[in-house]
């Protein structure tokens, strides 16, 4: 097992737009099973490769479900309005209410370079697009209409 050490707000790797991955190769396996053991670790329910310091466009979520792996995940349609918390492991002790699409459909590339269509309400949906705004350096404070300190 081994856990990343998670970028925190304030760094400029967060806020960079993350490449496309043109191959999937060991060492994105590899990534992707580093980013799973540091998302349990961290006790969180995503985590976008930015957010240890990696500038490729990989995701993890795991929402209670297991595990979803998602490589160069492209929203492919949205439904409906939500309005609901959320925090990032990247921003400790903070919460802020979000207005995100209610359903997504999420096309990706897992493990195996097959292409996967992931249909998403709830909490699933809303990881979804936290994670992949965390693809384009964007951070859900900055969508945020009301934020809250927990800690
Ligand atoms: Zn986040």
């Amino acid at each position: 097992m081994s856990v990343y050490q998670i970028v925190e707000i304030g760094s400029e790797v967060l806020r960079e737009k993350a490449k496309e991955v043109k191959e999937i190769t060991p060492n994105i396996v590899k990534l992707l099973e580093n980013m799973l053991d540091t998302m349990y670790e961290a006790d969180g329910v995503g985590l976008a490769a930015p957010q240890i310091g990696i500038t490729k466009r990989v995701v993890v979520i795991d929402v209670g479900d297991g595990p979803v792996e998602l490589i160069n995940p492209v929203i492919i349609e949205q439904e409906g309005e939500s309005d609901d918390s959320e925090g990032c492991l990247s921003i400790p002790g903070v919460t802020g209410d979000v207005i995100r699409a209610a359903k997504v459909t999420v096309q990706g590339l897992n493990r195996k370079g097959e292409l996967q269509t992931i249909k998403a309400d709830g909490l699933l949906a809303r990881a979804c697009q936290h994670e992949i705004d965390h693809l384009e350096g964007i951070l859900f404070v900055d969508k945020a209409h009301k934020t809250h300190r927990s800690r």
